[in-house]
């Protein structure tokens, strides 16, 4: 056991609810520039400590410390972005159709703010979500997912010593989730819900929100294809599905979930990429040269043996990998299959762990259709050269995020977010910070 936490419902997310209602106001009326310094402080602060929030984060979900220590610095950019932007909150004047009125916009924040992270980033989603809602002037309640609430607790100790006003950034430690988010979504003083997880929890939470009309940001699950054309550099590709498919054990949002290939370039690809992965050593995060830690529980665990043994009764083989590993507990091998269509399970589904699917095919026209064939909408890679396959492919592709010749496009300055049931809004840039704030329109007249 690491820790004991308080299990707290919904007397105290209700009381956390009306501090932070009582806070939002005044933390509203202070300058842009007050509210920016203390983000820079908060920053500052995460940075100071960032190898002991890495440590935490590797104690409490295991991923390896290199990858832990550079969440906790892309935790911190978000910070520094938007202590930046809080500076930056702009309105409009509109040119009005008569000369006795005045048309002008002017932008407040949104109010109180409920907020719902996952495990899988536990650092950087809490910085990613609450940094833009502090800077908007809103005041948030965070509930972290229970599997990870040591390293959002201990980033909320910094937040204090930072100096926010009492009651404008609060945490609830819940074991589980329902009964906190109903609060926080039935709440008339919360005004936004701000949610990162699952597809199906995000639907329960629009569900719940939807009575008072309360809007909505939702970051949720993905499928993304990740495309090989035979224009590729091979090496550039494997590179990229490397890291686009295995950080975090493959438990992120916009893991590669399908690699498809063409035939050019497959049996190339195919091999090197799983040389590659082979040497991925799986194990304890906290030693040396470990690139794979466990998956977060068994039910992940049995998701992906079901995937497997899904592909294999269809006609797939593995290539590599394909067992769990180390001396028990929560650790797979990085496995590679070949030979995968689109009606096996882990074509169609997240698979959320270190499963690397090959799906040959020929004609590029059809691969966008295949790769857009899906409930979600969240991130697609793929690698090609000719700039007009580029061009268009980019366009074709029914996505939120592109990475084009790369496996990495995460960057706070970028809109994060996706289409379809991949969610709702984006964050990250200028354009997270508008989730945050009301648009009000002023028309002044007898001029
Ligand atoms: P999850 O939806 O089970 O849990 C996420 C959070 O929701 C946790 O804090 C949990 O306690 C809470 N929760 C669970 N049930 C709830 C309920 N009934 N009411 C209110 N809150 C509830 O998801 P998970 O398994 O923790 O995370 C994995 C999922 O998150 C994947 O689908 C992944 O793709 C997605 N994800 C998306 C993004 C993104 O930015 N789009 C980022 C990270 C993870």
């Amino acid at each position: 056991m690491l820790a004991e936490l308080p299990d707290m419902g919904v007397d105290q997310t209700k009381a956390a609810i009306d501090r932070a209602y009582v806070a939002q106001a005044r933390w509203a009326a202070l300058t842009a520039r007050d509210r920016s310094d203390t983000l820079w402080r908060w920053h500052q602060l995460i940075l100071d400590h960032t190898d002991d929030l890495a440590a935490i984060l590797t104690a409490e979900m295991g991923k390896p410390l290199p990858e832990a220590v550079s969440e906790v610095s892309h935790a911190a950019a978000y910070l520094q972005w938007y202590a930046e932007e809080a500076n930056r909150i702009y309105g409009e004047t509109i040119s009005a159709p008569s000369t006795d009125r005045r048309m002008l916009v002017i932008k407040q924040p949104i109010g109180v703010v409920g907020t719902i992270t996952p495990w899988n980033f536990p650092a950087s989603m809490v910085a990613r979500k609450i940094s833009p809602a502090l800077a908007a002037g809103c005041a948030i309640v965070l509930k972290p997912a229970e599997q990870t609430p040591l390293v959002a607790g201990a980033m909320f100790a910094l937040a204090a010593e930072a100096g926010f006003p009492d009651g404008v950034v609060n945490l609830i430690y819940a074991s589980e989730g329902a009964a906190v988010g109903r609060e926080l979504c039935t709440n008339p003083k919360v005004r936004k819900i701000s949610f990162t997880g699952s597809t199906e929890v995000g639907r329960l939470l629009m569900r719940q929100c939807s009575d008072q009309v309360k809007k909505v940001s939702l970051e949720l699950g993905g499928n993304a294809p990740f495309i090989v054309f035979d224009d590729a550099d091979v090496d550039a590709a494997v590179d990229g599905a490397i890291q686009a498919k295995f950080r975090n054990a493959g438990q992120t949002c916009v893991s590669a979930n399908r690699l498809y290939v063409q035939s050019g370039v497959h049996d190339e690809f195919a091999e090197k990429f799983a040389a590659r992965v082979r040497s991925l050593s799986v194990g304890d995060g906290f030693k040396p040269g470990v690139a794979i830690g466990p998956l977060i529980d068994t039910h992940a665990l049995l998701k992906i043996e079901a995937h497997i043994a899904d592909a294999i009764q269809k006609g797939g083989a593995i290539c590599c990998g394909g067992s769990r590993a180390g001396p028990g507990g929560t650790f797979f091998e990085p496995t590679v299959l070949t030979g995968i269509t689109s009606e096996m399970l882990l074509a169609q589904e997240e698979t959320f762990g270190p499963l690397a699917p090959i799906i040959r095919f020929e004609d590029p026209d059809q691969v966008v259709r295949e790769a857009n064939d899906t409930i979600y909408g969240l991130a697609a890679y793929f690698y090609a050269s000719n700039l007009k396959r580029v061009w268009h492919v980019a366009e074709a592709l029914e996505y939120g995020m592109i990475g084009i010749n790369t496996g990495r496009m995460s960057s706070e300055a970028a809109p994060f977010g996706g289409m379809k049931q991949s969610g709702i809004g984006r964050e990250g840039s200028r354009h997270g910070l508008e989730e945050y704030l009301e648009m009000k329109y002023l028309c002044m007249g007898g001029l």
